[in-house]
């Protein structure tokens, strides 16, 4: 019975997410015991629930693993153009127009990411800010242009490696990004991850950090080591350290930022012998 409850759900809410665009997840079906939908549900509530749900069990498992396995495109996604894209060039303009989420209407520009589409090492921030919604570029503000300092410092260039973010919509006046635009936005990032293949991913900030580790864990928990992280066929070594912008309001950061980054240089040149 609860079987054929979830499965008439999840039937019913893949309809309504054709039509409507939305994730589900037959997880939180059976974790929060959803009624089948009919009629009368309002389906504005029900996908917002079931959203913030989702990320909230993912959360809940506080325990930072050490070993993370994601699918490449959750199964839970009906099958869209851009998941076919075979490139980092072809998947930006099968994106760049989108609007699931309400920072479509409000960005200026979509920033995608820039950089080099085979790049080992992948740098991940939160979301753009004013200079990068107003030029479509990530990290070109003041924060920004320290990033470029430290990763300078340790001997890359923009150049070398590709520079994205989880949202690719600023949300407006740098609130922070809600649970529903996070579910929306991350597939894109995930297979931008699949497309490039690198071997290194270094997530700026405690927001980049916790989303793709799945904890609320505070950043001085987080910083400081790998995580293995499996996208698809893609396994990447994971680690997260300050956000610049945090760095600039604080330079006693500056120091285990210096330790993160070096660690992150030294693991890059062994994966590279
Ligand atoms: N902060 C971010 O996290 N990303 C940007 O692109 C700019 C500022």
């Amino acid at each position: 019975m609860k079987r054929k409850l979830i499965e008439d759900s999840i039937n019913y809410l893949k309809y309504v997410q054709k039509k409507k665009g939305f994730v589900v997840s037959a997880d939180s079906l059976v974790e929060y015991d959803l009624e089948v939908p009919d009629e009368n549900t309002d389906i504005e509530e029900l996908k917002v629930k079931i959203m913030i749900d989702n990320h909230a069990t993912e959360y809940k498992e506080k325990i930072v693993s050490d070993n993370i396995v994601r699918e490449a495109i959750p199964s839970t996604l009906l099958k869209e153009e851009w998941m076919e894209a075979a490139s980092i060039g072809e998947l930006e303009p099968k994106i760049n127009k989108c609007e699931k989420c309400s920072l479509g209407k409000t960005r200026k520009n979509f920033v995608y990411g820039t950089g080099n589409p085979n790049a080992d090492v992948m740098v991940i921030g939160e979301a753009p800010g004013a200079d990068e919604d107003e030029q479509g570029l990530p990290f070109i503000g003041r924060a920004g242009k320290l990033l470029t300092d430290i990763l300078k410092a340790i001997n890359f260039s923009r150049e070398d490696i590709f520079i994205c973010n989880i949202l690719k919509c600023r949300p407006p006046d740098n609130r922070n990004p809600n649970p529903e635009e996070i579910s929306k936005c991350e597939p894109y990032l995930i297979k931008q991850i699949e497309l490039i293949k690198p071997k290194l991913i270094l997530c700026v900030g405690t927001f980049a950090g916790q989303t793709m580790l799945r904890v609320k864990e505070p950043l001085g928990k987080m910083r400081g080591k790998f995580y293995n992280i499996t996208f698809g066929n893609t396994e990447v070594k994971v680690m997260v350290t300050y956000h610049p912008a945090a760095l600039l309001r604080n330079p006693n950061w500056k120091k285990p930022t210096w330790e993160d980054v070096q660690l992150f240089r030294s693991e890059y040149d062994k994966e590279k012998k």
